[in-house]
């Protein structure tokens, strides 16, 4: 301890700097005013406002943020145990510390009193030192406890931060940087689920690989940015056509695509795929004598026992092939290559 001239205050230690007392007294008689006052005069991490008027008490209190209330408990107009659950009532004060200064040591007065809210009850005037221990004992306690409620407050907070990244680092997993869409890993649970959900149902699945054409090409002839760009476009396209929240598009991997279609028809799928080539060549990018376009595979299965999401995935492949073989541009379904398979 310090060269603190109350030695006989040691036991309970002035608290650091950051544990400044802020002594609020709200008592109608000058005198004890002048009395506390003078009692507290010596210690200089005690701050200390009086208050003769207990209808001011609350808007003082708002203004100079005690750190325990004194409060007197008769005083004209105003009874002070009402002041008191004022206080627990008022949200600048619900918190601070009140001790209760009474003439009397009556049990009955003090069951009211700690019922009222008050957290300590002295009989008045106490002597300095036992004064002084309580308001240093409460201050503390009540600067602990703002204290753990900022920390609190900040624990909270960086978890609302945490949750939203790991929100957002949920979505990157499942998201193509180039071209927004579902990526791989996405699609191929993406396919999964829904090939299960579909064999539960009895309902159909549709996949179309979509490959863009003489991609190759283009990168050699506009440069790979250039080429970074018609993907970007051409994926956008894509998802475009679709219409259904359940129809997932995604990349598959650098200029091929795919795209699920859970519950509809075999023209359905192709009337979408048609779309799709249609929204292509209706960007307009410029690719040699013409413009960019795509190929595109359609395959249609109803999940059982014998089939696979890896099969469906093989067909289409097998009809983009098809595709290409006839020129690009174009869309052929694994069903209308009837009996013969390459
Ligand atoms: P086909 O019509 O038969 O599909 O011909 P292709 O040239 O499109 O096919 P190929 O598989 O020979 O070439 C695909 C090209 O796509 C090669 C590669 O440079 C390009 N590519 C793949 N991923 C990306 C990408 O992320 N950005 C760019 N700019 N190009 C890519
Ligand atoms: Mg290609
Ligand atoms: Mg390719």
């Amino acid at each position: 301890m310090s060269e603190d001239p109350d030695l006989d205050l040691e036991l309970v230690p002035a608290p650091a700097d950051k544990y400044l007392s802020m002594v609020l007294l709200v008592d109608d008689q000058m005198m004890i005013c002048e009395a506390v006052r003078r009692a507290l005069a010596g210690q200089p991490e005690l701050d200390f406002h009086y208050c003769t008027n207990p209808l001011d008490a609350i808007r003082i209190a708002n203004e100079t943020k005690p750190t325990v209330i004194l409060q007197d408990l008769v005083m004209p107009g105003m009874d002070g145990l009402d002041l008191v659950r004022e206080y627990r009532q008022n949200p600048a004060t619900q918190s601070v510390p009140v001790i209760v200064l009474s003439a009397k040591e009556e049990p009955a007065i003090k069951g009211e009193a700690f019922n009222a809210g008050a957290n300590d009850y002295l009989v008045k005037l106490p002597d300095r030192i036992e004064l002084i221990a309580r308001i240093r004992y409460h201050t503390r306690a009540y600067l602990d406890h703002v204290q753990r409620n900022q920390a609190y407050r900040a624990l909270r907070e960086s978890q609302r931060q945490l949750i939203k990244a790991n929100l957002e680092l949920e979505r990157l997993t499942r998201i193509d940087g180039l071209t927004s869409l579902g990526n791989r890993r996405y699609f191929d649970e993406y396919l999964s689920l829904e090939w299960m959900r579909g064999r539960r149902r009895q309902t159909p699945v549709s996949l179309l690989m979509i490959d863009v054409d003489n991609f190759k090409r283009y990168n050699d002839s506009y440069g790979h940015l250039a080429g970074d760009e018609a993907l970007k476009r051409v994926a956008r396209a894509i998802q475009d056509s679709l219409s259904r929240a359940t129809d997932l598009a995604a990349r598959f991997g650098g200029e091929e695509f795919v795209a699920v279609l859970v519950n509809g028809s075999e023209t359905g799928a192709n009337q979408i795929a048609e779309k799709m080539l249609q929204a292509v060549r209706d960007l307009q990018i410029p690719h040699g004598e013409g413009c960019v376009t795509i190929s595109i595979g359609v395959a249609n299965a109803l999940p059982g026992e014998e089939n696979s999401a890896g099969e469906l995935l093989h067909n289409a492949d097998q009809a983009l092939f098809r595709a290409k073989m006839k020129g690009r541009d174009q869309v052929v379904s694994y069903e209308s290559l009837g009996e013969k398979k390459e």
